[in-house]
């Protein structure tokens, strides 16, 4: 028989997600004295990490920054490996997080939350799963993950095809052997760039079906020099304020060197060509995405951005050998970091192969997918394996996926039909209690995720504490302050390049979906600056509520 409403079990606070934000928020709520319980739709901790098993998959964030700060024992004694962490050793890391901190009794396994509703009287929100768990709590918090819904593209006869079929982001546990195997992946993004070279290895024939290039710049990867590690971690505290503080735009968190932090040159247009090309070799020769941080209006000029543009296309060619390909690959539609610059191990070079391909889709793009392999507009490509690497319903599709209905049952869905709405990206007007952790409208991917994430964390517990001191239970974001912010973060983002992109920032990936820009543009140092002053100015843009389980 169904439970009744009245046999919800009883938290403190529901999380949804056990990526790194759930870890470390039911970590944050556990130390506050909280019940929380924290639904996973996996069947392990890790998120991201533990779905996209793709091979190659690895961070672009070098690893001594992409990890926790909030303890300086697991910082010290968690030994990272490799300068880029690979996927398994991340996974690794997120599941020696839950072990140390002992999380995972209050994680359940297996269970996608399905609905979540906000009762106003008693003023609690009430959580179903999929596997017909039924829980409520005056707080929820959403960890769900901004690249955790896979896209699967529109393409006809995707269903035909009879060989093996992979998504990137949902790839088996046990691996895939491609060994003599014609392999076609579709997607030439982030993913696809991992996985093409180390599938080259494998496959007797690869192909990869490109819609639209993407920039890349090489990872240096390396075995990490345990002097330098140590070094680092002498001086990690200072290290942490540099991520979390430091930059004012662009990919905020990931430098390493403390060169890094500032730009080598204010501007493009005041150099030489020699100048320029110097710098930009240098940082390329360092490596990863904070190439785009060499130039300091890489992102706000046209021009400028041109000229670090030309850079890369020069690489390119140099790289690549057949000319046709190299022209294929290069870039030209969008400004250089106006998609998500892809970090990359060999991409290029395996080009190189006689027995790898690129099929550019502006020129013969795919007809349909038939039985054994790829109609093109040109020819019938037979494929024994096809890799869909076509990214993520982004930054939304977690949280729309669920019913989530706030104040007098309105529907998130509804509230952001014209795109996504949320004060400081963190609350929704309208849905009391209901955090949402990198959220639209903060830095989010435009940053190094943990920092993002510890940071929003961090603020939902100040302001919990508040709330405490206080004696209210709710918090709401109000209509105002969400509109000028949604205004604000438009206005950022009118500013810099980042909108010219066509990009999954701009939800451009997923027919349908509005364009709007979804990330806050203006950096992490100066984002967390306005979340501690509107700390510190009484929660400004916050309505406290007493809830109404008291009247
Ligand atoms: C391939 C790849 C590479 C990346 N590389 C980097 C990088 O180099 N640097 C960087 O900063 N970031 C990177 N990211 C972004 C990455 O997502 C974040 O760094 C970070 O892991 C996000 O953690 P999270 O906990 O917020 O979300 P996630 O790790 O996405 O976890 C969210 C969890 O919520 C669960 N969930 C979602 N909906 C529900 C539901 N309804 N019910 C129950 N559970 C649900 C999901 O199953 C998932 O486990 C990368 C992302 C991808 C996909």
């Amino acid at each position: 028989m169904a439970k009744t409403p009245e046999q919800d079990e009883r938290f403190d606070a529901i999380i949804v997600g056990a990526g790194f934000a759930g870890l470390y928020a039911l970590y944050r709520l556990r130390g506050a004295g909280l019940r929380a319980r924290v639904y996973e739709a996996g069947d392990n901790v890790g998120g991201t990490w533990y779905w996209n098993r793709y091979p190659g998959a690895r961070c672009d964030a070098e690893s001594l920054v992409y990890s926790f700060s909030f303890s300086e024992a697991l910082e010290q004694e968690w030994e990272w490996s490799e300068r880029y962490a690979t996927q398994p050793e991340i996974l690794r890391y997120a599941e020696h997080v839950a072990d140390r901190f002992d999380l995972r009794r209050d994680i359940r396994f297996e269970r996608r939350v399905a609905s979540a509703h906000f009762d106003e009287i008693p003023g609690l929100w009430r959580v179903v799963t999929d596997q017909g768990d039924r829980a409520q709590a005056p707080l929820c918090l959403m960890a769900t993950g901004c690249l955790s819904v896979p896209q699967i593209p529109d393409i006809p006869g995707l269903d035909d095809f009879a060989g093996q079929r992979y998504q990137a982001s949902l790839w088996p546990h046990e691996g895939v052997d491609f060994e003599g195997q014609r392999v076609g992946v579709i997607g030439a993004g982030s993913s696809a760039i991992q996985a093409v070279p180390i599938i080259a290895e494998q496959a007797s024939r690869l192909t990869v079906f490109q819609r639209t290039p993407n920039f890349s710049v090489p990872a240096h990867n390396a075995a990490l020099d345990p002097e330098f590690v140590e070094e680092f971690k002498t001086h990690y505290r200072e290290h942490r304020r540099l991520h979390q503080r430091g930059l004012a735009s662009g990919f905020g968190g990931v430098e390493i060197q403390p060169k890094e932090f500032a730009p080598a040159a204010p501007s493009a247009l005041a150099l030489s060509d020699e100048q320029l090309d110097r710098i930009c070799e240098e940082w390329w020769e360092i490596g990863g995405a904070r190439f785009l941080g060499a130039i300091g209006d890489t992102m706000i000029s046209e021009e400028a951005n041109q000229l670090v543009a030309d850079f890369v296309h020069r690489k390119i060619r140099e790289i690549v050998k057949d000319p046709i390909t190299a022209e294929a690959l290069c870039p030209t539609s969008y400004p250089i970091g106006t998609k998500r610059i892809c970090v990359d191990t060999g991409y290029y070079e395996t080009y190189n192969r006689e027995d790898v391909r690129l099929v550019d889709l502006q020129t013969t793009p795919i007809e349909r997918i038939v039985r054994d392999g790829i109609q093109t507009t040109e020819e019938h490509i037979p494929l024994d394996s096809l890799v869909l690497a076509t990214g993520f319903d982004a930054m939304t599709g977690a949280l729309l996926r669920m019913d989530i209905r706030g104040r007098n049952g309105q529907r998130l869905r509804d509230k952001w039909s014209a795109g996504p709405r949320a004060y400081l990206g963190l609350m929704a007007a309208g849905f009391p209690n209901l955090f949402l952790i990198t959220g639209p409208g903060s830095p989010s991917v435009l940053s190094n995720m943990i920092v993002s994430i510890e940071q929003h964390v961090d603020f939902i517990m100040d302001c919990l504490e508040t709330m405490k001191i206080r004696g209210v239970e709710q918090i709401e974001a109000s209509p105002e302050a969400e509109e000028q912010w949604v205004a604000h973060v438009n206005e950022v983002a009118a500013a810099t390049l980042f909108p010219k992109g066509g990009s999954w920032y701009l939800g451009a990936n997923v027919p349908g979906k509005p364009r709007v820009f979804m990330p806050y543009a203006a950096g992490v140092g100066p984002y967390r600056k306005i979340c501690e002053d509107v700390a510190a100015n009484d929660y400004r843009g916050f309505i406290f509520g007493a809830s109404s389980r008291d009247a």
